[in-house]
């Protein structure tokens, strides 16, 4: 069965997407946690960062490269916070890895 984020992937589901490639595309979240909350994900269906393997190596270093692209062109590269839970003990509730990407308010540590 097909996760929430690869019905938005497959358009079944609409998202407002703001960045897509061959590898990943990145869309605003529904409930954002900050003026700027994009979520981006892999069109390969890994559920969780543990799950990812050697051969994703390349993959999980687009997105991060990705990140890098999608702040500078919102113009939030001076300032954002990157999070990726793992697990639902750690806050996961859909299972197709994803990085939520905030900015635009103070973010503080240790985080919640
Ligand atoms: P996580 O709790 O880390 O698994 O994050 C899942 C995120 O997906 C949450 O921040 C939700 O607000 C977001 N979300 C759930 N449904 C949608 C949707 N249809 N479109 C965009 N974001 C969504």
């Amino acid at each position: 069965m097909k996760t929430l984020f690869e019905k938005i992937i497959d358009r079944e589901i609409p998202a407002h997407i703001i960045y897509e490639d061959e590898f990943c595309l990145a869309f605003h979240d529904i409930h954002p946690q900050a003026p700027t909350h994009i979520l981006l994900i892999p069109k390969k269906p890994i559920a969780k960062l543990a799950d990812a393997q050697a051969n994703d190596q390349l993959l999980l270093g687009h997105l991060l490269m990705t990140v890098n692209k999608i702040t500078q062109d919102l113009e939030i590269a001076d300032a954002f916070r990157l999070v990726i839970n793992n697990g639902a003990k750690a806050g996961q509730t859909v299972f197709h890895l994803h990085l939520h990407i905030l900015s635009g308010r103070p973010f503080h540590w240790p985080p919640g």
